[in-house]
């Protein structure tokens, strides 16, 4: 849905001057989401066509947003994105298109212009009704039963809840979709004893903490919407970025690094 998106660039809008230490990033994402909503507009709005989930065989379409893409980040990304976007549109695409192949099969989350590029048509696959040829999807429950991608975020709602499931969400990184999740579980390893699971929160992001596992050393940052109904967990995760250092001095590492490296 169109507003999905506009949903995230509105919230980053509004956060980008009310940031503190993040505001460079958020100005950043804001741009990038709008790249994606054209990506996904583009892919929507085309006449007769939906994603096969065949990468391989969608690529021919997919590939005609990805010069406007590029040049959003030329234009707005920090200076190491843009050398890189400058450097692919001036290059042949076939080097590219291998790339984007290897993280269709085995995502990751330093291959900022695959996963950012391709978010938005996973996006679109999964509300098309569609489903993603060859990439490998775990039956694990800390994978998305969509497309297999790590979770990016967690989130807390209201909403009518069963012992098994409890009320916690992860939203996927690589298709941004969501599944629910038990709530005292760490997303990495299913660690579910209490005392090897630990939260830190700081009063300058009220709703958001830092759900760590002492087990596998991982965390995910969780965003409460029965705090804060009207966040959007994909951006406050990045406003919320001065959460990331106390983790990593901690000695934790996150699941999965966000579109802005954090
Ligand atoms: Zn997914
Ligand atoms: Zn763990």
């Amino acid at each position: 849905m169109i507003s999905w998106w506009n949903k995230q660039i509105q919230r980053a809008d509004h956060l980008v001057p009310r940031a503190n230490g993040s505001k460079e990033l958020l100005t950043f994402y804001a741009h990038l989401l709008r790249a994606q909503k054209g990506i996904y507009e583009s892919l929507r709005g085309r006449k007769a066509w939906l994603p096969s989930g065949d990468l391989e065989l969608d690529w021919p379409v997919l590939s005609e947003a990805w010069p406007r893409f590029l040049k959003a980040v030329e234009s707005h990304g920090p200076a190491s994105l843009a050398a890189e976007a400058h450097q692919l549109s001036v290059s042949e695409t076939g080097a590219f298109v291998e790339s984007l192949m290897t993280y269709w099969y085995h995502s990751s989350d330093i291959q900022f212009f695959e996963k950012a590029f391709l978010q938005p048509y996973l996006r679109w696959l999964n509300e098309s009704g569609g489903k993603p040829v060859g990439r490998g999807v775990l039956t694990s429950e800390r994978s998305c039963p969509f497309c297999g991608g790590n979770p990016q975020v967690s989130f807390l709602q209201n909403k009518e809840t069963t012992a098994e499931s409890g009320n916690r969400d992860l939203i996927c990184a690589s298709c941004l979709s969501s599944w629910e999740f038990r709530r005292v579980v760490c997303a990495n390893c299913g660690e579910e004893r209490p005392a090897k699971l630990g939260y830190f929160h700081s009063p300058e992001f009220d709703h958001i903490r830092i759900e760590a596992c002492d087990t596998c050393k991982h965390y995910i940052k969780g965003v409460d919407l029965t705090r804060l109904g009207f966040a959007a967990p994909i951006v406050d995760e990045i406003n919320a970025a001065p959460l990331d250092i106390w983790a990593r001095e901690h000695g934790y590492t996150k699941i999965e690094l966000n579109l802005v490296g954090v």
